[in-house]
């Protein structure tokens, strides 16, 4: 018997949560096909966003790492104690995060199908439930948000328990003394400097010559400069020749014939798309060379009636743009007038050691557009909260419009980074300049005061180099 929903999504991650949940809300019938134990996707589980960020937090605290320059101690924790304590913390906060993507699914009455999806052309679903049965489901639209899993390049020998992938890192039980981590990406940059903190010699390698290749370059340079200082080692322009066990352990062959002999290495070259037991063929749905689904500025593939969102449909793969792009699927997919695009300007945020986020242009993008641009920095070892708190590594970088001083980007380096970007976001969505900064009374002390000062400091430099006569610098 064909069950009959007005909306079918597979996967319950954040694309697949959102959607139907935007669906229900406007009263739509909607199920969730999910294969995993808990719900959430990997943001919430599979070592994903939340575990990541989780145990990023429970390294600082539990190694006082911000304070112990000031106060001149910090928490020594036997390495079994460590790792189970950050273990334990990390689960405890998956357990409620998934909890709570089961709640918003059941307060909507989705229904939440276990098991297995693939498509069966013309609307249907089969999904292969635990116990080996089958149901089908028809939906009258279809989104498909099955997100990714860690690419695995070639000639990596994945099942040595000491060579992992992002999804494997979190299992981790013996406090490694030393991990070379592959990549620097932002979750290549944010393993490494979590193992810094815990007290782990790194080596990071990566082919290119920088880290977080789109991120401001100025930015991404002070990252690295900051990575050095905390120990890690910085390897870039070299790639791995080979990876292998012999009796002395792990043993890692860099491309300069250079040999290292980590505890552990952790692999973080990208994410492949979860597709290939969809059956997608069958329904006519086309993949790109690199096995993600293609899909129109709506989210729709190439079978009518079938979208998909999120990470399965390729970069930027951030649960953030991902939750977007379900809530526009399921409005376009089911003709609810409520979303019907995805913001052209989302912000980007890198959970390392120290935090970087972004949005808007970065100088690189300004230059290349031929915008012409000035530069405004509010540095942290100035602020007096970054001081307070030991965090005084980082600024707030502006970029603005020369021709009317309006914001184009946004750029910042240090402690709560992701958090205060939506500062600068709200003010380049509203088309506003950096007067803003300057005509804005700031709680003091706070990070966000760097603004301010950044605006002064772009003010000045504005003044001194653009032909515009009587507009002085306030201070
Ligand atoms: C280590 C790490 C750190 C990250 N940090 C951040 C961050 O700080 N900020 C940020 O915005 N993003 C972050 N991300 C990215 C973010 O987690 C993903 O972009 C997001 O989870 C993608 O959501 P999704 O719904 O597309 O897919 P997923 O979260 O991958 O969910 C897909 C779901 O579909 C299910 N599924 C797959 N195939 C089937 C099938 N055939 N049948 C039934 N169910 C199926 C899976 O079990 C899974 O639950 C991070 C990712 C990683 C790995």
């Amino acid at each position: 018997m064909i069950e009959r929903y007005d909306l079918v999504v597979i996967g319950s991650g954040p694309a697949g949560e959102k959607a139907a949940v935007q669906a229900a809300y406007f009263g739509k019938r909607v199920a969730i096909v999910e294969r995993h134990d808990l719900t959430g996707g990997v943001a919430v589980t599979h070592a994903g966003m939340i575990p990541t960020k989780t145990l990023r937090e429970a390294a600082l605290y539990v190694t006082g790492f911000r304070k112990r320059d000031i106060y001149g101690m910090s928490v020594e924790l036997h390495p079994e104690q460590l790792y189970s304590t950050l273990r334990k913390r990390t689960n405890e906060v998956i357990d409620t995060m998934a909890r709570a993507v089961r709640q918003n699914i059941d307060r909507h009455r989705i229904e939440l199908i276990r098991g297995q999806a693939r498509l069966a052309g013309d609307g249907n679903v089969i999904v292969t439930t635990r116990r080996g049965g089958e149901r089908e489901l028809h939906g009258r639209a279809i989104i498909i948000a099955t997100g990714s899993r860690p690419y695995h390049p070639p000639g990596i020998p994945f099942d040595d328990p000491d060579v992992l992938d992002a999804e494997d890192v979190l299992e981790i039980s013996t406090a490694p003394r030393s991990v070379v981590v592959v990549g620097g990406g932002a979750i290549g940059c944010e393993h490494a400097s979590i193992f810094t903190a815990l007290g782990a010699q790194v080596t990071l390698v990566d082919r290119g010559m920088r880290l977080l290749s789109y991120v401001d370059a100025e930015l991404s340079a002070m990252l690295a400069k900051t990575f050095s200082a905390m120990g890690m080692s910085l390897r870039f322009g070299r790639g791995i020749e080979m990876v292998e066990r012999d009796d002395e352990g792990v043993r890692v062959v860099l491309d300069d014939a250079t040999e290292i002999r980590p505890d552990k290495v952790l692999v973080a070259s990208g994410r492949a798309g979860n597709t290939e037991t969809l059956d997608l063929d069958v329904a006519g749905v086309e993949v790109n060379q690199r096995g993600q689904i293609v899909v129109d500025e709506w989210f729709e593939t190439s079978a009518s009636g079938v979208y998909a969102a999120g990470d399965v449909i390729g970069p930027p793969a951030l649960a953030s743009t991902a939750m977007e792009q379900g809530r526009v699927a399921a409005c376009r997919a089911l003709g609810i007038e409520f979303k019907d695009k995805v913001d052209p300007s989302p912000p980007t945020g890198v959970y390392s050691i120290p935090e970087i986020a972004a949005v808007g242009l970065t100088e690189h993008a300004a230059a290349e557009r031929g915008v012409p641009y000035v530069v405004g920095r509010g540095r942290f070892e100035a602020n007096s909260r970054a001081n307070i708190s030991g965090a005084t590594d980082g600024l707030v970088k502006l970029i603005f419009d020369r021709s009317d001083r309006t914001l184009i980007g946004c750029h910042i380096l240090g402690e709560a980074a992701t958090e205060a970007i939506h500062v600068g976001q709200a003010v380049i969505k509203h088309g506003e300049t950096i007067d803003y900064f300057i005509e804005t009374t700031f709680n003091v002390p706070t990070l966000c005061e760097a603004y301010k000062y950044a605006a002064y400091d772009g003010l000045q430099r504005w003044h001194e180099t653009s032909e515009a006569t009587g507009t002085r610098a306030r201070s």
